[in-house]
């Protein structure tokens, strides 16, 4: 058995978009295959997504927006990708899931509830959690490990556009090198921007280990990692 049981992880909203689709079919099916050779290594995967390839509510409210109800319309819009890529695994024969963190109802999805949300993982099921936290003010980040510690995940996968935390930006610098780990305390004294605060906080005191790698470039990356390969970030 390899190094993880459980995992969460967390993929952004705007990661699933093209310039022509809010949702790029082509990107979906990458997901796909993320998910399936994730679950060939025979963990048990919980994912987190975003919203932003729909709506963000610090960007609608910039437009005048009440700063609540944008939050409010970026939860909503996590619930859409959830019931996106939920539909996608349903197609490729991975059972799914899905949970929302403020009640909707009508069939669409549960209420998040940390038992039912691990008996459907140890029964093999993608359990994928919507509306962020359920509160507005925060970031599906934060309620990526927070949905990490109460199904107990081993680790937080951070799928981002970058294969790891360099030492400075590798677009600008060319010399910037990758870290393979991190302690926490180093993240926060070399004020590495890894999550934002309220997630990077909460996973430092309940002592839960980040990854964060790339995703889309290789469908293969997060099963490698998971085989032992070094690549991305750790913190831990
Ligand atoms: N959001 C929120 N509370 C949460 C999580 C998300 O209010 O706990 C809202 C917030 O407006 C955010 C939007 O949902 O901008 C979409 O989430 P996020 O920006 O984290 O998506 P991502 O950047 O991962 O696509």
């Amino acid at each position: 058995m390899g190094k993880y049981k459980r995992i969460l992880l967390k993929l952004s909203g705007e990661a699933l978009a093209n310039t022509k689709n809010t949702i790029d079919p082509n990107t979906l099916g990458k997901v796909i295959s993320i998910i399936q050779s994730a679950l060939d290594q025979k963990v048990e995967l919980g994912i987190v997504v975003g919203g932003g390839n729909i709506f963000r509510g610090a960007a609608l409210a910039e437009s005048g927006m009440n700063r609540v109800t944008g939050d409010h319309m970026g939860m909503l819009a996590t619930v859409m990708n959830a019931l996106a890529i939920s539909d996608a695994c349903k197609r490729n024969k991975i059972k799914t899931l899905v949970m929302s963190g403020f009640p909707i109802g009508g069939g669409v999805c549960d209420p998040v509830d940390h038992n039912k949300a691990k008996q459907a993982l140890s029964e093999g099921k993608v359990v994928i959690f919507s509306a962020g936290t359920g509160s507005p003010c925060f970031t599906t980040d934060t309620g990526a490990v927070l949905r990490a510690i109460e199904i107990d995940a081993d680790i937080v996968f951070k799928a981002t556009k970058v294969d790891g935390v360099y030492t400075d930006d590798p677009m600008k610098n060319p010399s910037a090198t990758r870290y393979e780990a991190l302690s926490f305390d180093e993240a926060i004294e070399k004020n590495l921007q890894i999550m934002d605060t309220a997630a990077f906080a909460l996973c430092r005191e309940h002592n839960l280990q980040i990854c964060v790698f790339s995703m889309l470039e290789n469908t293969n990356t997060l099963s490698d990692i998971l085989k032992g390969a070094s690549l991305g970030t750790i913190i831990s």
